[in-house]
């Protein structure tokens, strides 16, 4: 039988090609001819996941009472764990039953809200470039996504103030992530205060993706949105084991903040998915206990490929700043490039892959962002084989 024609919804039929599918696909070629390739495009920790975590998931996994479904919104035990992680980290109290909820890593979470709270033709904040699910998530809600540009002149951090009048008292939701992919910028306390002040004034609940707190340098924690005053008034924070441990494939993430948002996010979870694995949980309050030194060594090894690469683009002439936080390098191409030429410049004569800035948004363009999740003995021979090839 020859069957049918099959048709993607237009929700599927009118979303950009994912990113990273399409340098993937780059990537795949050059490979293929032989090339050595130096992978600066993907955002995924080359590390293990610390040892103690493995076995406590081994332990976990032996136990049959792990293997029936997980309750949706979280184990106690795990929830309990982030809010003592909080009161240690951030000293913001939470309470664990109400104010926190397990997530089959952020992305799922960040994904899912816009189905609880926006309506067709409703406005969402995001900003741009950005993490892609932002806009995405909006459209499979049939949001109307507003980007708020990130612009060198403004720092990288969105100008709430040229957010038109019509269009914040119209927006259901707004996005921020802090230290921020892909430009690595953090947000400032005082500059949460305003997001404050700019939610309440027109009722926008704040989604702040926190997935890279844990990742930064020279010691300078960022701050969680929580820390504000009000700021659990206005709306929630999504965090993610996935950076901090080396934990991306296990997915387990969490929100945080106000009870009512969150108690959206999981009438939509409960209606979806059945939760996350307990023997996953259990491993993942194995992570949140770990000490200080298990983290600072990841950031310690981070730091040190940082200054490696940073210092080498700039001898070059390339035009990029030491970033704070997150394992991301926002470089400005050269004249006469786009992000798009950049890139493929980069892979055809230096083998190396990076991501253009505007496969994040539009406002990218102008920029390739290269990550350091390689060592840093590569790092130097991507330095060494960009100055050969020259732009
Ligand atoms: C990696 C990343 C996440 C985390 O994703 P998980 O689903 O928790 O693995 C969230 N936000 C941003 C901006 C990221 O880059």
């Amino acid at each position: 039988m020859a069957g049918f024609p099959i048709e993607f919804a237009g929700r599927i039929k009118t979303l950009p090609p994912y990113l990273f599918a399409a340098i993937d696909e780059m990537k795949q070629k050059a490979i293929a001819r032989g090339v050595d390739i130096i992978n600066l495009g993907i955002g995924d920790p080359d590390l293990p996941t610390p040892k103690p975590i493995i076995d406590a998931l081994g332990r976990a996994a032996a136990d049959p009472k792990n293997h029936q479904y997980p309750s949706y919104e979280g184990m106690l035990a795990f929830r309990k764990e982030v809010a003592d992680w909080y009161k240690r980290r951030f000293n913001v109290t939470l309470d664990p039953v109400s104010e926190v909820l397990t997530l089959i890593g952020s992305k799922e979470g960040i994904g899912h809200i816009p189905l609880a709270f926006v309506d067709p033709g409703d406005v969402v904040l995001v900003p741009s470039p950005g993490y892609p699910v932002y806009p995405v998530g909006t459209s499979f809600a049939g949001g109307q996504s507003y980007l708020m540009p990130l612009e060198k002149k403004n720092g990288f951090l969105p100008d709430l103030d040229a957010v038109p009048k019509d269009v914040a008292k119209k927006a259901k939701l707004m996005f921020l992530n802090s230290p921020n992919n892909p430009t690595s910028v953090v947000m400032s306390k005082d500059y949460f205060k305003q997001v404050v002040a700019f939610a309440q004034e027109h009722q926008v609940i704040v989604c702040h993706d926190a997935a890279y707190s844990e990742i930064f340098y020279d010691g300078r924690r960022p701050a969680s949105f929580l820390e504000i005053d009000g700021a659990k008034d206005v709306g929630i924070e999504f965090h993610s084991l996935s950076k901090t441990y080396n934990m991306t494939g296990w997915r387990i993430g969490f929100a945080v903040g106000h009870k009512q948002v969150l108690t959206g996010l999981g009438k939509v979870k409960s209606n979806l998915d059945s939760g996350v694995f307990q023997a996953v949980q259990e491993a993942g309050i194995a992570a949140l206990r770990l000490d200080d030194s298990v983290t600072d060594g990841l950031r310690k090894v981070y730091q040190e490929r940082r200054d490696v690469l940073v210092p080498g683009l700039k001898k070059l002439g390339l035009e990029v700043d030491p970033p704070p936080a997150a394992f991301y390098i926002w470089v400005m191409v050269p004249k006469g490039y786009t992000s798009a030429s950049f890139t493929a410049h980069l892979l055809e004569t230096a083998g190396i892959v990076t991501t253009p800035g505007n496969g994040f948004g539009a406002p990218g363009e102008g920029y390739i962002r290269m990550t350091v999740c390689t060592t840093k003995e590569r790092l130097a021979e991507a330095v060494e084989r960009i100055k050969k090839a020259g732009w």
